[in-house]
């Protein structure tokens, strides 16, 4: 995402309110998919693939713009007021894109949000692929994605560096791996009208 966010500054330090689930959800009994905690005010609310969307609903009622993911091991955040400023300008193009491919897992993340505020469905709407195949990328409702070949990367980088150190030369110690396209729900054929 281009521009750079103006809100960090109201980012606080905040305490989870209801670390045990969506504050909204526990009091009426319903349950949820995913957790976002509001970093102003520290609110817990469930995600926009949830049935109730009270995290969504949280930053409409009181324009809180950062929330970070509350999921375990996902630290990712995003800013509600710059999400929606760059999808509301991708879908007002004279010819919008039919599919957003971002940078990594976390900005893809942030697209489905900007675009769900903005009435539009993915991927009816608009697809949307991540890169990198992190763990959440395979979590409901699945973000396509591309996969690099992580342990193969590792081994080599391991191999290279025991040959360097016999004296090869640097370019032999260069290969180029190939890499997967994920196929998950975020993503479908362009619309035809
Ligand atoms: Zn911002
Ligand atoms: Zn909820
Ligand atoms: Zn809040």
């Amino acid at each position: 995402m281009p521009q750079k966010c103006t809100h960090l500054d109201q980012i606080k330090d905040v305490e989870p309110k209801t670390p045990q689930g969506c504050e909204e959800c526990l009091e009426s009994g319903d349950s949820w998919v995913h957790l976002r905690l509001c970093l102003e005010c520290g609110h817990v609310g469930c995600c926009d693939s949830s049935k109730n969307k009270h995290a969504t609903k949280h930053f409409h009622a009181t324009q809180h713009p950062i929330m970070q993911s509350f999921q375990p091991g996902e630290d990712w955040r995003w800013c509600y007021v710059d999400e929606i400023e760059v999808c509301r300008m991708l879908i007002a193009l004279p010819e919008p894109p039919t599919a957003i491919v971002a940078g990594d897992a976390a900005s893809a993340f942030q697209a489905i949000e900007g675009l769900g505020n903005l009435g539009k469905r993915v991927p009816e709407d608009m697809s949307v692929v991540g890169f990198d195949d992190c763990p959440a990328a395979a979590n409901f409702p699945g973000l396509t994605t591309v996969r690099q070949p992580a342990e193969e990367v590792g081994q080599l980088a391991g191999q290279f560096v025991s040959r360097l150190l016999e004296g090869a030369p640097a370019s032999e110690c260069r290969v180029t791996l190939p890499v997967e396209l994920i196929i998950r729900a975020s993503t479908a054929s362009p619309r035809s009208e």
